[in-house]
């Protein structure tokens, strides 16, 4: 009799995307920017194409193709936070004003944070931020050796903050993706590692992003602590002003110095340039600011209860999604890092016409098996099937949107040996190439 066979379940076969049937379904949109109304061109971009659709004033919709990129980044952060032994956690984003009086902040937030009761009449919060939130969590946890720390507890969820003048599209929402990590440490010279390694983390999200930027010294706001950096990139619409020394190159925020200061206080010689940032991340160390008041403790080597030691680490995901675009793009087009494209490729079949059926066909086929392969363009291909369209307005789309690779199937694709035209859109080129040429590209 026929033994019974087991065959690998079969992986899906995923169809490409199609252009014509993105959501939202028209590519381009005009007067979406209210008139009069401040605006850059992240903003203008991303409303444009689509990416986001306004909700009520500093929230937004995020649509299909910014949430790919978002997902992107998402990925990228873990990564690196899973790099440095980060645990990924998710918070309530409602927060009891207990914990909040606890530490004396349900007062010094004043009107920047949004409040509601429940059906008891209990004060509650929309988390605008989370150190009281994961000290408690830490503290309830009953005895914590040492040999446990150091801890690092991340989430990356939705902060709310009413914000004065919620502006500029996802930079500034008063509903926004947050990475918050929380560090709990023995002593404070192993906080000051752990600081020192998050910041490395920092660092590379960005150079990986290929984002130029800069750490800056930093004040420590209504999060207190006693050390602090932002990372800022530098773009003319920031709303931070930098000081950068030209012979040290020691850099801070100017909310750290004496604003008049000319000379760097640091090497005491050379001179302070000033220059505009977007803050995209913001590191605290925190000593036992939350510690000591939530009794966060660990049970030392000699058996003996310490308050542990904190830090706290900020990195805005939509900020850095929209300054990236921000700071990457020109004003009629979108460029993506690399990384974080929505797509990586999309593929162009020629105009609907008598000669084109085979185009399309092959097209098609390219898509499908593209984005079927084993290589890193698995899921990342794109067809632009708006055949009643000419492939030069098509063209003139997927500019704009800035996909990394458009290949156009044109006449010399129907050629005995087969030739595409392939716009590099980051590297600002156009090259002809085989599809044996095209894969190894790609
Ligand atoms: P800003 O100075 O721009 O108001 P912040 O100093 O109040 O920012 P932090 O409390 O340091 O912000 O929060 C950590 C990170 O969260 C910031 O570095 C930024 O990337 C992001 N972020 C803060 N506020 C917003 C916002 N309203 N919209 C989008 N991202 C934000
Ligand atoms: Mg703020
Ligand atoms: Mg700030
Ligand atoms: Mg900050």
């Amino acid at each position: 009799h026929a033994s019974p066979s087991f065959s690998a379940p079969s992986k899906p076969i995923i169809p490409p995307p199609l252009v014509s049937r993105l959501f939202p379904s028209s590519n381009l949109r005009e007067g979406q920017v209210e008139a009069g109304e401040l605006t850059c061109r992240s903003q203008r971009l991303m409303l444009q194409t689509g990416l986001i659709h306004p909700s009520n004033p500093g929230c937004f919709h995020y649509l299909p193709v910014s949430l790919r990129s978002m997902e992107k980044l998402i990925r990228l952060i873990d990564e690196e936070m899973h790099g440095i032994s980060g645990q990924k956690i998710d918070m309530p984003v409602l927060c009891s004003a207990e914990l909040w009086k606890k530490s004396g902040r349900w007062d010094l937030m004043g009107t920047d944070m949004f409040r509601l009761l429940d059906r008891h009449c209990g004060d509650y919060c929309l988390g605008p931020t989370h150190e009281e939130a994961v000290t408690q969590l830490f503290a309830s946890q009953g005895t914590v050796s040492y040999k446990k720390l150091p801890l690092l507890l991340y989430q990356i969820t939705r902060k709310f903050r009413d914000e004065q003048k919620p502006k500029f599209g996802l930079l500034r929402g008063r509903e926004f993706y947050m990475k918050d990590m929380y560090s709990f440490d023995i002593n404070e010279e192993a906080a000051l590692q752990t600081y020192q390694s998050v910041c490395q983390a920092y660092g590379r999200i960005l150079d990986r992003l290929g984002l130029k930027w800069v750490k800056v010294q930093a004040d420590t706001g209504n999060i207190g602590g006693s050390l602090s950096h932002e990372f800022q990139l530098p773009a003319d619409i920031g709303e931070d002003r930098l000081v950068m020394c030209g012979n040290c190159g020691f850099s801070a925020n100017v909310e750290t110095i004496e604003p008049e200061q000319a000379q760097c206080s640091k090497c005491q010689v050379g001179t302070l340039t000033e220059s505009k940032g977007i803050e995209v991340g913001h590191t605290f160390y925190l000593g036992t600011k939350y510690s000591h008041p939530f009794k966060a403790q660990f049970m030392n080597a000699s058996n003996e209860l310490e308050i542990t030691k904190m830090g706290c680490f900020g990195l805005g995901v939509t900020r850095i999604l929209a300054a990236s675009i921000e700071v990457m793009s020109f004003d009629e087009a979108i460029r993506w890092p690399g990384l974080i494209a929505p797509y990586q490729v999309c593929i162009l079949p020629p105009k609907t016409g008598s000669k084109a059926h085979e185009g399309i066909q092959l097209a098609e086929k390219l898509a499908f098996s593209l984005g079927n392969s084993m290589s890193n363009m698995k899921g990342e291909v794109i067809l632009d099937d708006r055949t009643q369209m000419t492939i030069g307005k098509r063209l003139k789309d997927a500019n704009i949107l800035g996909y990394p690779y458009v290949v156009v199937v044109g006449k010399k694709a129907l050629e005995d040996q087969p030739i595409f035209e392939v716009v590099c859109q980051q590297r600002g080129e156009t090259v002809f190439l085989s599809e044996e040429g095209l894969v190894d590209l790609l």
